[in-house]
């Protein structure tokens, strides 16, 4: 039987996921650059031109055509939660089970 690359791959180490998706800064430039890697794209007109509105915690986009304001968690599995992205990224992290992340607190 051939052997599944992506099933034995190594994965991250918990320092260097921190490194990487520690922040929330980090983690909404994650998903941002994932959701959309081509740049904004409103959900209701398609149009790409936007403002960014910005309050403490949540940064918000409007959409220069249609004024149709979205974040960055609306419609993705993070919507309605209260939850920082970092908690989930973790959450998302320890629950595949990366191999070098289990190493590392043997
Ligand atoms: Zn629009």
């Amino acid at each position: 039987m051939a052997m599944n690359r992506i099933q034995f791959q190594t994965g991250l180490s918990l320092p260097s996921f921190l490194e990487q998706y520690g922040t929330e800064a980090q983690c909404e430039a994650a998903l941002e650059s994932v959701r959309w890697h081509q740049g904004f794209r409103c959900p209701a007109c398609g149009e790409a031109g936007h403002y960014v509105l910005k309050d403490k915690t949540h940064k918000t986009f409007q959409c220069k055509g249609c004024r149709v304001q979205t974040s960055l968690i609306a419609g993705t599995l993070f919507h309605s939660t209260y939850l920082a992205l970092t908690v989930w990224f973790l959450a998302i992290y320890w629950s595949v089970k990366p191999r070098r992340a289990c190493q590392f607190w043997r």
